[in-house]
C-alpha cells in the first residue's frame, strides 16, 4: 500500500488504541488478572498462551487484556458480551438473564466465556486446522473473564448495571459503574501503591499465596469436571453487587472514604479470583 494509506492506517488504529475503555474493569483492572492469571499457568498453557499471543505482545498477556474494549468500535456485535443485566434481582438465571438488549438468549458474557472455551479447546487437535481465530478466542476468553467478575457487570438492567446511577466520587460527578470499574482502583493505587498499577497487581498476588491460600483451590474448581464455570461466577457477582455495590447508594450519594475503604477489599477478592479462574481455565484447557 501507499504510504499515504499507510499513514492513514496508522492513524485509525492509534485512534482505536487509545480510546478508553467503557466496558469492563478499566486497564488496569483487566492488566492486574492478565498479570496474575499468566503467572499460574502451567507449561502446556504457557506454551499454548505464548503462541497465539500477537506478536506485539512480546508474550505479555496483560498487555491486551482490553484488547475486547479497544474492537468493540468495530465488532459491534460483541458488546452485550461484556456484561449480564438481571431484572432487578440479587441472582442470576442463565434462562432468564442471559440474552441482550433485543431478547436474543445466549448473548451475555456468560455465555461469551463458554463459546471462547470451547473455541480454544480446538486448539489441541490442530490449531492450523482451526475454524477459528484462536488468537482472538484467548483474547476475548481473558477479558470477558475478567469482565463478569466485576460485580455491576451483573446489576440491574433497569440502571444498566450502575451505570445511570449519577454519584460523586468525592468531589467529582462519576457514575457507579465508573466507580467500580476504574475509581476504586485508581484511589487506591494512588494512595497505598505509588500510583503503579504492578505494585497494585504484585499485593493481589501475594494475598493469593498468603491469605487466601486456602479458598484458592476452591475458586480453581467447576463442578462435574466442568472446563470453566461462569454461572458460579456471575452468581457472586450480582450477589456482591447486592451487598456492596449498590447498598447504601442512591441517586446523587457522595462516595468518600466510608465507601471506598470497605469497598477496595472486595475489588481486590474479585480481581484475585477472576486472574486464579482465568489461569485454571486455561491450564484446563490446554493440559
Ligand atoms: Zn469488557
Amino acid at each position: 500500500m501507499g504510504a499515504c494509506r499507510f499513514h492513514i492506517v496508522v492513524a485509525i488504529l492509534s485512534l482505536v488504541f487509545l480510546l478508553p475503555g467503557i466496558h469492563g474493569w478499566g486497564a488496569d483492572g483487566h492488566h492486574t488478572i492478565c498479570k496474575i492469571a499468566q503467572s499460574r499457568l502451567s507449561e502446556a498453557a504457557a506454551d499454548a498462551v505464548k503462541e497465539l499471543l500477537p506478536a506485539f505482545a512480546e508474550n505479555d498477556l496483560a498487555s491486551v487484556c482490553s484488547w475486547a474494549d479497544q474492537v468493540r468500535f468495530h465488532y459491534h456485535w460483541s458488546a452485550p458480551l461484556h456484561f449480564i443485566n438481571t431484572p432487578g434481582v440479587c441472582n442470576f438465571d442463565y434462562n432468564r438473564d442471559c440474552k441482550d438488549e433485543d431478547g436474543v438468549k445466549g448473548r451475555c458474557v456468560a455465555a461469551a466465556i463458554n463459546n471462547y472455551t470451547t473455541e480454544l479447546l480446538t486448539y489441541k487437535q490442530d490449531s492450523s486446522k482451526s475454524d477459528y481465530n484462536l488468537t482472538e478466542s484467548l483474547l476475548f476468553l481473558s477479558h470477558f473473564m475478567g469482565d463478569i467478575h466485576q460485580p455491576l457487570h451483573c446489576g440491574y438492567a433497569a440502571d444498566r448495571g450502575g451505570n445511570d446511577i449519577e454519584i460523586h466520587w468525592y468531589t467529582r460527578k462519576q457514575n457507579l459503574h465508573h466507580v467500580w470499574d476504574v475509581n476504586i482502583i485508581e484511589t487506591a493505587e494512588e494512595r497505598f501503591y505509588d500510583s503503579n498499577v504492578d505494585e497494585f497487581a504484585d499485593s493481589i498476588q501475594k494475598n493469593i499465596t498468603t491469605g487466601w491460600a486456602d479458598l484458592v483451590p476452591k475458586w480453581e474448581t467447576c463442578s462435574s469436571n466442568q472446563i470453566t464455570c461462569p454461572d458460579v461466577y456471575a452468581s457472586e457477582s450480582i450477589k456482591a453487587a447486592c451487598d456492596w455495590s449498590y447498598k447504601g447508594v442512591t441517586e446523587g450519594s457522595t462516595l468518600e472514604d466510608d465507601y471506598f475503604l470497605s469497598r477496595l477489599p472486595i475489588v481486590k477478592l474479585r480481581l484475585a479470583q477472576g486472574g486464579v479462574r482465568l489461569a485454571a481455565t486455561l491450564n484446563r484447557i490446554f493440559s
